[in-house]
């Protein structure tokens, strides 16, 4: 049997098969970093498909980002698997398009030469060019002049300066690869009741935002104690946030302070979940699966897709599964593998 890399034939790459089901390979490649990987995935994937993973992979490797596991679907039971599932459609959607395009040539370009004012030598020349960590910077498939039309770009663009026959990120450049670094945020905002009925759960939520390659910021900050500085503080963490996760448990009412009812549904939850909407940020709702609960969410969100949650003497889970696993594949899915490493 084979031992070469599925996506670039390095020889001796593959270390053999996970003692896990599904049945994956794990890969330690030189070129397109380590993972794993199912031969089902495998088989199932045209020629284009492979050379965009192939590009993908060695991008994530450029990038230093987390480890993956490339399943054609992801299962049921994902017990015994080592790293963050990805399904195919959700891994191909991370090659770019439209104006990100360069937005991204531009983020692994500053990673290839990542000091200010050094060059970098597009080798059009080379016999073979798709292992040089330029071509797939560029995002090239094997398209004749794909790359020299991107670096043009670049350069009209005035991100990029070429002096003879290298070239050099500009202070413009710079500028721009800043504001993108920001933008990809790594933070997920948590928006949930905080008191001790809901620690397992905030524990439970951290632990899948940290799985899935995220920090999570809340502010647990109570209901009656909100005015203007916590609220600029809250549309400030929204703002930086990548996505959020909104709880709409109902907790038990209990006294009345200050002339507000304490516990219930949280109206908070409405207004962050809402805004975050408003600044097309991804919002993964969850909430416990009581009928109180359940009942009282409002209409407005009761068609969306939710993550119902209990907490047993098993721990907290959701369909019989661990909440953890089953809100950690709903991100890597829905908003794609954060920046960190989550291993
Ligand atoms: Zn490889």
């Amino acid at each position: 049997m084979s031992n070469q890399c599925p996506f670039c034939d390095e020889e001796g790459a593959d270390k053999g098969l996970r003692a896990s089901s599904p049945e994956v390979h794990h890969i330690c490649c030189s070129v397109c970093g380590e993972f794993e990987y199912s031969p089902v995935l495998l088989r199932g994937l045209s020629g284009d498909e492979r050379a965009k993973y192939r590009v993908l992979l060695q991008i994530r490797k450029l990038r230093r980002l987390g480890r993956l596991c490339l399943l054609e679907t992801v299962p049921k039971k994902l017990n015994g698997l080592m790293f963050n599932v990805v399904d195919k459609i959700s891994f191909l959607k991370q090659w770019p398009s439209g104006s990100h395009f360069f937005d991204e040539i531009l983020l692994n370009l500053s990673f290839l030469e990542p000091v200010p004012g050094k060059t970098i030598r597009f080798e059009t020349d080379a016999r073979d060019g798709h292992s040089r960590p330029w071509a797939y910077a560029l995002y090239d498939l094997d398209r004749k002049g794909a790359q020299k039309f991107s670096v043009e770009a670049l350069c009209d663009a005035g991100f990029l300066k070429q002096s003879g026959s290298h070239y050099m990120i500009t202070a413009k450049g710079w500028e721009r690869i800043e504001s993108l670094r920001t933008k990809e945020s790594g933070t997920a905002f948590v928006a949930m009741w905080f008191d001790d009925s809901t620690k397992p759960l905030k524990r439970e939520i951290e632990k899948a935002v940290a799985g899935a390659g995220y920090r999570a910021e809340a502010l647990t900050v109570d209901e009656v104690e909100h005015n203007e500085y916590i609220m600029d503080k809250v549309i400030n963490l929204i703002n930086d946030a990548r996505f959020v996760i909104a709880d709409f448990t109902c907790i038990e009412e209990g006294e009345v302070i200050n002339g507000k009812v304490k516990g219930g549904s949280r109206g908070g939850v409405y207004f962050e979940a809402g805004y975050a909407k408003g600044q097309n940020k991804q919002v993964i709702l969850t909430c416990r699966n009581d009928e109180d609960s359940k009942s009282r969410r409002h209409f407005d969100i009761e068609q969306i897709n939710t993550i119902f949650w209990e907490d047993s003497d098993g721990g907290v889970k959701a369909g019989g599964l661990l909440f953890a696993d089953v809100l950690k594949n709903r991100i890597i899915q829905t908003i794609g593998q954060g920046p960190y490493d989550a291993n």
